[in-house]
């Protein structure tokens, strides 16, 4: 990530980069925010800057291997820890964030103003409380007693320290007060009053601040599915309609018709119609053996790959179309009803 690509909080940016360059860097930063606000992406951001070989007019260049690395978070001298907890997804024992670090990259570089729920629904433990335990702080102990792979910095990017225990805390303190050399500690919390003193008595603190409502609007549009209950009804509905189609049953199909064109508005029913293509597009990659491009959750697997095999094969193309003009259809005062019943009636014959 490039500063350029931090959408908001451009002062802090700013101090990021001058620290950098007067090399006043900070060896433990805490940065405060209400979540969502990009605290992450700046210090992804900084850390990149750093390390990179070939930074120019205070960003970094976003193209030598440290760049690249950074970008898909694999940069071997940085580590992420975040609260775990026992899940479906790892079968360690004693889970660290080591456990779940293939989820968090899927998560992060998808989208770096993720909230902490889309964290724990992304690494399977939505019903329990994410911690950070003390085998977190040997984890991170070993790997910072290593040298650097890189010439650069080695840094620890630390998701939420409020979630960390006293004796967690009590390991890593001397390693947070007297670091290696060029090793960094960057604190990110939403609630710096719950940061054990000790730790937040060691950091330099920076406040990420709340973005403004267009700020906002372009963080949400990284992610148009970031709001869970929305993507919960989608995709119940667009399930709802292919199984009756594929069980041959219109009447349930149509049913589904009138739910879509009752949704509230017309930038609803649009949401709604590239979501299905974007679901069907999924089906379509099953279809073609490329499942790894498809990007379908593990707990939508199932189901993908059931309607692969029960959807002939022009159905993916034909229905992606008649979904194209439907969209183009919402704004033009055509009735919902009508349009939604069409398009029902049209999958269901292209099956
Ligand atoms: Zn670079």
């Amino acid at each position: 990530m490039r500063f350029a690509d931090v959408i908001g909080n451009a002062d802090v940016a700013k101090a990021l980069v001058s620290m950098a360059d007067t090399g006043r860097v900070a060896h433990a930063m805490l940065m405060y925010e209400n979540e969502g606000c990009g605290a992450l992406a700046l210090a992804l951001a900084y850390v990149q800057y750093l390390n990179c070989s070939n930074p120019h007019d205070g960003d970094s260049c976003g193209e030598c291997p440290s760049c690249r690395q950074m970008s898909k978070l694999i940069h071997p001298d940085v580590h992420y820890v975040f609260p775990v907890n026992k899940g479906p997804k790892s079968t360690d024992e004693k889970p660290t964030s080591e456990s779940y670090v293939k989820y968090w990259r899927e998560l992060a570089t998808a989208n770096p103003y993720f909230v902490e729920a889309d964290l724990q629904r992304a690494i399977g433990i939505e019903s329990k409380n994410g911690l950070i335990a003390v085998a977190e702080a040997r984890s991170i102990i070993s790997k910072l007693s290593l040298t650097a792979v890189a010439d650069g910095y080695k840094a620890v990017i630390f998701y939420l320290p409020e979630k960390m225990n006293q004796e967690t805390a009590n390991r890593l303190l001397k390693m947070v007060e007297e670091p290696p050399e060029k090793t960094l500690f960057i604190f990110i919390t939403h609630a710096p009053e719950k940061v054990l003193q000790t730790i937040f008595s060691r950091c330099q603190s920076i406040r990420v601040m709340p973005l403004t409502k267009d700020e906002a609007e372009r963080v949400k549009a990284l992610n148009p599915f970031d709001d869970r209950e929305e993507y919960n009804l989608f995709m119940d509905l667009f399930a709802d309609l292919m199984n009756a189609i594929a069980a041959r049953d219109l009447m349930a199909a149509l049913e589904c018709g009138e739910v879509m064109a009752a949704l509230e508005s017309r930038e609803k029913q649009k949401a709604f119609c590239n979501f299905a293509g974007e679901c069907i597009r999924k089906i379509f990659m099953i279809q073609q053996k490329m499942p790894q491009i498809a990007g379908v959750a593990e707990e939508e697997h199932d189901f993908y790959v059931n309607m692969a095999g029960r959807c002939g094969k022009g159905f993916c193309t034909r229905s992606i179309a008649n979904i194209e003009k439907v969209v183009s259809m919402i704004d033009r005062n055509v009735s919902s009803k009508i349009l939604f019943c069409d398009l029902v009636n049209r999958m269901f014959l292209s099956l």
